[in-house]
C-alpha cells in the first residue's frame, strides 16, 4: 500500500525574512530617486495604520506588507544623499547588512556568557577605536543610545569619582547631603548636554556657564576663578557651526585643579581620525571620558552612542550590579557590558561598528570625514557667490547661512522644505533664524552640494522675484 507522504513543510520564517530583505533591498537602492520628505500623499497613505487593535492575529507577512507599503514612503529619506537636517548620519552598506543579519541572532550584549561573539566583537572594535581617534592607552568605548546617553553615562561616573574624592559614596548614599563641586559647561552646550546634567542630579542650571566666542567655543580666558575640584563638560563640534573648545588651555587650566574634563564630541570626536584636521583637535585626547555617536557621522544604524573613558574603573563603581546568578567580578581579561553601561540588557550595537569600520578601514574613515568636509565647504561657497550670509567659519561639516534676516531664513527654510530635492532645517544663532546645513551622509557627493546650492539658490530667487 502506497502512502502519501506529506509535502516539505512551509517555511514561514524564511518566507517572511526574504520578504523583509527584499523590502529593505528595494527601499535602498532607491532612496535617492525620491523626494527627501514625505509628499501630502504618502503622509495620507498613513491612515492605513489607522485601526483597532484586531480581535484575532493577523498574519505577519501581510503586517509586513502593510508597513512596507504604507510606511516606507512616509519615511524622511535621512539614508539618501541630500539629507542636511539635525545632524543625521546615513545608513552605510556594511551597517545595514550587519543589522539585518543580526537581529536574527538577537543577541544580548549585557555579560560575555550570553553572547560570546558580541564579546568578542567588542574586544575588536574597542581597540579599535581607541586606536583610530587615538585616545590614550588604557582608554575604553562602552556602547549606549546615544551621545544624550553617554554624555550621561560619563558625567555620572565623573560625578562619583569627583564626590569619592571628597569621601562621599554616591552610590551608597545618593547626593542628598553630599558636599557641593562646581560644574564648568561652555554658553553653546548642546541643549541636551543640560538634559544629561539634570539627569545624574548635577542641575540643568546649578551651572557655571562660560561665555563663548562668535564661534559658540568656550573662552577659555573666562574659565572662573574655582580652586576646585571641578568637573568640567567641553565640546568637539558645536552643533550649529562645528566649532571645537579650546582643549588645551581648558586641561592647563584644570590641571592646576583638581577634577574631570568630559567632552562632548557627539559628531566633532570623528575629525580625531581626520589627520587633516588636528589643528583643530590639538589637546583632546587630554580629557578624562567623551561621548560620541555612532548613528551621526560614523553612518551606523540607530541607535549608538558610544562613552569613552580612561578611567575605566570609575564607570564600574558607578554601572556596576551586583545578584546571585551575575557574575561576581569583571577581570582584566573579562568586559561584563552591563556593569559599565546604564543598560544591563542591550543590543550588540558593536556589530554594525565593526562592519563600518572594516569597511572603511583607517583611511576611509579619514576620508568619510575629509569628504563630508570638503561637500560643506563646497555648499558655503556657493552660497556665499549666490548671495546668502555664512555666519560660521566652515572648519567641519555644518554650515550657517541666512538669508537677508531671520524672517526672510525662515521663508527660505519653508521653500526648501517644500522644494523635496534637499531638506535643511533652521537654528537659532546671534538672536535670529538661520538655516543649517549638515554634511554627515557616507553617500553625499560634490554633485550633491551641486544640488544642494541649486536648490537653496533657486528658492532664494523665487522669494526675491
Ligand atoms: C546630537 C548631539 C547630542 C545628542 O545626541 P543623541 O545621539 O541625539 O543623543 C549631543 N551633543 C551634540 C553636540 C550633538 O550634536
Amino acid at each position: 500500500m502506497s502512502q502519501v507522504q506529506p509535502g516539505p513543510a512551509p517555511d514561514p520564517v524564511r518566507a517572511l525574512l526574504r520578504a523583509a530583505a527584499d523590502g529593505a533591498a528595494e527601499y535602498a537602492a532607491g532612496v535617492d530617486a525620491r523626494r527627501v520628505a514625505p509628499d501630502p500623499a504618502a503622509l495620507a497613505g498613513l491612515a492605513a495604520f489607522d485601526e483597532p487593535l484586531p480581535e484575532v492575529g493577523v498574519d505577519p507577512l501581510a503586517t509586513l506588507r502593510l508597513l512596507d507599503g504604507a510606511g516606507g514612503p512616509a519615511t524622511v529619506a535621512s539614508t539618501g544623499a541630500r539629507y542636511f537636517g539635525f545632524v543625521t548620519g546615513g545608513s552605510h552598506p556594511a551597517a545595514l547588512g550587519a543589522s539585518v543579519l543580526t537581529a536574527a541572532w538577537d543577541q544580548n550584549a549585557a555579560l560575555p556568557v550570553m553572547s560570546p561573539v558580541a564579546a568578542r566583537l567588542y574586544d575588536v572594535v574597542a581597540g579599535w577605536l581607541v586606536d583610530l581617534l587615538g585616545l590614550p592607552t588604557g582608554t575604553r568605548p562602552v556602547f549606549v543610545s546615544g551621545a544624550t546617553v553617554a554624555n550621561a553615562a560619563c558625567l555620572a561616573a565623573a560625578r562619583d569619582a569627583v564626590l569619592a574624592g571628597m569621601g562621599w559614596d554616591v552610590q551608597a548614599d545618593g547626593l542628598f547631603g553630599a558636599p557641593p563641586f562646581e560644574v564648568v559647561v561652555g554658553e553653546q552646550a548642546h541643549s541636551t548636554l543640560s538634559k544629561s546634567l539634570g539627569l545624574v542630579g548635577l542641575g540643568r542650571d546649578r551651572v557655571t556657564v562660560v561665555p563663548a566666542d562668535d564661534q559658540g567655543r568656550l573662552r577659555a580666558d573666562a574659565l572662573p576663578r574655582s580652586r576646585g575640584p571641578v568637573l568640567v563638560c567641553a565640546q568637539a563640534g558645536e552643533v550649529n557651526t562645528g566649532a571645537f573648545d579650546p582643549f588645551d588651555a581648558i586641561a592647563d587650566w584644570l590641571a592646576e585643579r583638581s577634577g574631570w574634563l568630559h567632552v562632548d564630541g557627539a559628531f566633532g570626536l570623528w575629525a580625531l581620525a581626520d589627520p587633516g584636521r588636528a589643528g583643530l583637535t590639538a589637546g583632546l585626547d587630554r580629557a578624562d571620558s567623551w561621548a560620541t555617536d555612532g548613528h551621526k557621522w560614523l553612518n551606523v544604524g540607530y541607535d549608538c552612542g558610544i562613552a569613552f573613558t580612561r578611567r575605566t574603573a570609575d564607570l564600574h563603581r558607578t554601572f556596576a550590579a551586583v545578584a546571585g546568578y551575575l557574575p561576581a567580578a569583571t577581570g582584566p581579561d573579562r568586559f561584563d557590558a552591563m556593569h559599565h553601561t546604564p543598560q544591563s540588557s542591550q543590543r550588540a550595537r558593536q556589530f554594525e561598528v565593526w562592519a563600518v569600520l572594516r569597511s572603511l578601514g583607517r583611511a576611509g574613515v579619514a576620508d568619510l570625514v575629509t569628504r563630508t568636509c570638503t561637500v560643506a565647504a563646497t555648499i558655503a561657497d556657493g552660497l556665499r557667490a549666490g548671495g546668502l550670509i555664512v555666519l560660521n567659519d566652515v572648519v567641519l561639516n555644518q554650515v550657517l547661512v541666512r538669508l537677508h534676516d531671520g524672517p526672510t531664513t525662515e521663508a527660505l527654510i519653508a521653500a526648501v522644505q517644500a522644494d523635496g530635492r534637499i531638506w535643511c532645517g533652521p537654528t537659532r544663532w546671534d538672536g535670529a533664524t538661520a538655516m543649517r546645513i549638515s554634511v554627515s551622509s557616507w553617500r553625499t557627493d560634490l554633485d550633491d552640494a551641486a544640488t544642494a546650492v541649486a536648490t537653496v539658490l533657486d528658492c532664494a530667487a523665487r522669494l526675491r522675484g
